[in-house]
């Protein structure tokens, strides 16, 4: 009889899993009924948000606040040490015993990380939906001037997350857009990063990574047409949600890759303050993909940016630098950006090729470059792309 003597399994302890929030409460209008969600969690509330989130919510949250000890803060300059340390000072002199985020991606990261340090249960209430900084274990630092630091692994996801789709219909259109281009670089990064994982997390990672580009493609025209319809909901769901999935699951080893790092050296440039970072994302994909067409694939990435190309302009998202505000950027300023997206450990070198500045700043000028095979597509067939196949674009 065979027999079959399976490999030992490794006796190393495997990193802790942080993949989603411990729960997540979504509606329409739910702000006031969160009264037992954050007492369960704390009786001496911090409120960290921004200059116009903290105004905008706590009005509709009081209800919920009437029991409870609350102090508010609003977080800044950026997500930066100096603003953490400025907070960690109120979260000792008011006793807080629960840290409640309010507002976008910054504001979001400063209130974890806060928690995070302080040893803090911590809620995130997204205000919109431009990035998915409510799911995610992971914050990013900031300058005090907005040039981006370095990111924090979180031991934990949100111990509650609220999406309240009245709030996040508010938000501007562009909120949202942003988001989506954010959303986006999940699968072109996932792919090229993890493309060829065999764990089954990070297989799944990146499958899920796919079906959210999908659904982003074949739901924004709808949704932004129809703004807070159920085309809408989906993508505000897609961008918030799903992409934190992908992040959660892929854990570590499915991060980011050039889009991101391209968006990192961008935020050292001071003229880039006025985009959010999913536009800067957005555009840092067309960046990744040129290139990757510089690569082996040269065809599949060609055609993959070419159909980017097209989407963004049916949306509104920035294809090139002119689009970012950007196109008058000094040569210096140019390399400084690539300089910082090539510096050590940088994830642009997660690309199975090897990078230099000189050659991402000519991806960086050529974003919207032509392709002589761009003619084959037409606008039509973005709503077929969810069938072509994709997964072949990015190794
Ligand atoms: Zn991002």
């Amino acid at each position: 009889m065979l027999e079959i003597i399976a490999e030992p399994m490794p006796s190393l302890t495997l990193p802790a899993l942080a993949i989603a929030p411990a729960r997540v409460i979504r509606g329409a209008g739910i702000l006031a009924t969160l009264a037992d969600e954050l007492t369960r969690l704390g009786r001496r509330p911090l409120l960290v948000g921004g200059q116009r989130s903290l105004p905008k919510v706590v009005p509709e949250l009081a209800p919920c606040l009437e029991k409870l000890a609350v102090e508010q803060a609003v977080y800044g300059p950026d997500c930066s040490e100096t603003s953490l340390a400025r907070l960690h000072e109120i979260v000792a002199s008011h006793q807080a015993d629960l840290i409640v985020g309010i507002g976008g991606g910054k504001a979001l990261d400063t209130a974890k990380l806060l928690a995070h340090q302080a040893h803090l249960p911590i809620v995130t209430i997204a205000t919109s939906a431009a990035t998915c900084a409510a799911w995610t274990a992971l914050s990013n630092i900031y300058s005090e001037a907005g040039a981006f630091l370095y990111d924090v692994a979180l031991d934990r996801g949100p111990d509650l997350l609220v999406l309240d789709y009245d709030v996040i219909q508010t938000a501007p259109q562009r909120t949202l857009i942003a988001g989506i281009g954010d959303a986006l670089a999940k699968w072109y990064e996932a792919s090229v990063s993890s493309g060829h994982s065999e764990q089954s997390l990070v297989i799944a990672a990146v499958q899920q990574a796919r079906v959210l580009r999908d659904i982003l493609f074949q739901k924004t025209p709808q949704a932004l047409a129809e703004w807070g319809g159920t085309a809408w909901c989906d993508v505000v769901d897609a961008s918030v949600l799903l992409a934190g999935v992908v992040g959660g699951l892929g854990g570590a080893q499915c991060r980011t890759v050039a889009a991101h790092a391209v968006h990192n050296g961008l935020t050292h440039v001071a003229a880039s303050h006025g985009t959010l970072h999913g536009e800067k994302v957005a555009y840092g994909i067309l960046v990744q993909l040129r290139l990757e067409e510089m690569g082996p694939k040269t065809s599949l990435a060609a055609t993959a940016r070419q159909q980017l190309l097209q989407f963004y302009d049916r949306i509104g998202l920035p294809q090139s630098l002119d689009d970012l505000g950007l196109g008058q950027m000094s040569l210096a300023d140019l390399r400084q950006a690539a300089t910082v997206a090539c510096r050590d450990g940088s994830d642009i070198y997660r690309l199975p090729f090897s990078v230099t500045p000189d050659a991402l700043m000519a991806a960086m000028v050529s974003s919207t470059a032509a392709t002589p095979w761009a003619s084959k597509t037409n606008a039509s067939q973005l709503d077929d792309l969810s069938h072509s196949p994709q997964e072949e674009v990015s190794p």
